[in-house]
């Protein structure tokens, strides 16, 4: 399959898209995961993107735009993929839509996560990420806690809270979600590939998009 992931930070994009790469063999790519690696390891491209993403703010279109073109090229995609966090921008959308032309590749759908925003605010401040950039699972300490000392239960690396999860962070994060990563939702309803599927549990929102997909 190859699907956009749209919503806010904290929607579940993550989630949905392991389960989905569990599926059928699609690759999940996460721009935020590509760039937090490049910061952790310290490479040019995280140079420079570390400053905007510690503020919450949007790294800009051109260094997104040069990631996701080597990034398609990958063999890995060949099988497909699930984009987690990307397009979030208008000009990463229309970017997206001439570089999938040339690769002569079409997307078959764009799933819209609707969550609340009350639900939102609650999972990012609860949230925790394991730091292992292999691995990098989600926690919650309400409802997925890490072993009790604090670490990953799959690769027993320490479980952090992220940089941009400060509340300050937070706020500026969907903030800018609504201004410049919302509208897409009507651009892709216009290029007909948009599906809305409300806050349910990952397991219903799934087979929702396999559903969509007509896989299930
Ligand atoms: P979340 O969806 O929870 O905000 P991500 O892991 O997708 O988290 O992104 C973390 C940060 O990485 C963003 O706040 C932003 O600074 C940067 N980032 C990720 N993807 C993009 C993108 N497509 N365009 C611009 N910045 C991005």
């Amino acid at each position: 399959m190859r699907i956009i992931l749209l919503g806010a930070p904290g929607a579940g994009k993550g989630t949905i898209a392991k389960a989905l790469m569990e599926f059928d063999g699609s690759v999940q790519i996460s721009t935020g995961d590509i760039l937090r690696n490049a910061v952790t390891a310290g490479t040019e491209l995280g140079k420079k993107a570390h400053g905007y993403m510690e503020r919450g703010e949007l790294v800009p279109d051109t260094l997104i735009m040069g990631i996701m073109e080597s990034r398609f090229k990958e063999p890995d995609c060949e099988k497909g993929f699930i984009l987690d966090g990307f397009p979030r921008t208008f000009p990463q959308a229309e970017a997206l839509k001439k570089l999938l032309k040339r690769l002569d590749l079409e997307l078959d759908l764009v799933v819209n996560l609707d969550v609340p925003e009350a639900v939102i605010l609650d999972r990012l401040t609860t949230r925790r990420t394991c730091s292992n950039p292999r691995c990098q699972e989600i926690y919650n300490i309400k409802s997925k806690p890490p072993t009790e000392d604090g670490k990953c239960k799959k690769c027993g690396w320490p479980v952090v809270q992220r940089d941009d999860e400060t509340e300050e962070a937070i706020i500026k994060r969907l903030d800018t979600y609504t201004q410049k990563t919302a509208p897409l939702i009507d651009f892709y309803e216009k290029e007909g590939l948009l599906t809305t599927i409300p806050s349910t549990s990952s397991e219903e929102i799934v087979s929702a998009i396999k559903k969509e997909m007509g896989l299930a």
